[in-house]
C-alpha cells in the first residue's frame, strides 16, 4: 500500500474539463516518485495514499489544486541563449512549447512571438486555469532507499538519473 516513502510508479492520462486528452504517460515509461515528499501535486498524492499496484482511478483537480490560474502578466522577453539546449529550435514559432532556464531551474514555457534576437514566451504553466481530470493506474509500490529518502526523490525508472 501506497505510504509515506514509498517509490510508486504509475500510468496516467491527464484530460482537461471538456475531456480532451493533454498527456499521457502511456507509450512510455510511467512516472516515478517518492511518496511524502512534495514531489507530486498534493491532492493527487493524497489521492494515491492508501493505493495499492493494480488499482485504477480517477481524480479531478481544480485549477488551484493543480497549476494554479492563469496569470495574465506573465508574458516576458527573453533572449534565445536562455532557452535549455535540448529544447533550442532552429525557428521558434507562436504556440511552441520550450523550456528555459530560470534561477529556480529549467521552466516550460510557450512561445508567443518570435523576434530576430528576442523571444516574447508566456511563464504560465500550460495547464495553468485548467481543471484536470487525472486517470491513474498504479504499476508497483516499493520501499525508498536509504539513498532515495537521502535525496528525496525516486530513482531509476521514470524517476531521477544521476
Ligand atoms: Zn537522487
Amino acid at each position: 500500500m501506497i505510504k509515506a516513502d514509498s517509490v510508486v510508479t504509475f500510468h496516467y492520462r491527464v484530460s482537461d474539463a471538456d475531456g480532451a486528452l493533454l498527456e499521457e504517460s502511456y507509450g512510455g515509461d510511467p512516472l516515478a516518485y517518492l511518496h511524502g515528499h512534495n514531489g507530486m501535486l498534493p491532492a493527487l498524492e493524497s489521492a494515491l495514499e492508501g493505493k495499492s499496484v493494480g488499482d485504477e482511478f480517477e481524480v479531478t483537480l481544480d485549477p488551484e489544486q493543480a497549476y494554479g490560474q492563469r496569470r495574465e502578466d506573465s508574458v516576458q522577453r527573453i533572449s534565445p541563449k536562455h532557452v535549455v539546449p535540448a529544447s533550442r529550435k532552429s525557428k521558434y514559432t507562436p504556440g511552441m512549447l520550450i523550456q528555459v532556464n530560470t534561477a529556480e531551474g529549467p521552466r516550460d514555457v510557450i512561445v508567443v512571438k518570435a523576434g530576430l534576437k528576442t523571444l516574447d514566451v508566456d511563464t504560465n504553466h500550460p495547464f495553468a486555469g485548467k481543471t484536470l481530470t487525472f486517470a491513474v493506474k498504479i504499476e508497483t509500490v516499493r520501499e525508498a532507499t536509504e539513498e532515495e529518502l537521502a535525496h528525496g526523490h525516486a530513482h531509476g525508472v521514470g524517476g531521477h538519473h544521476h
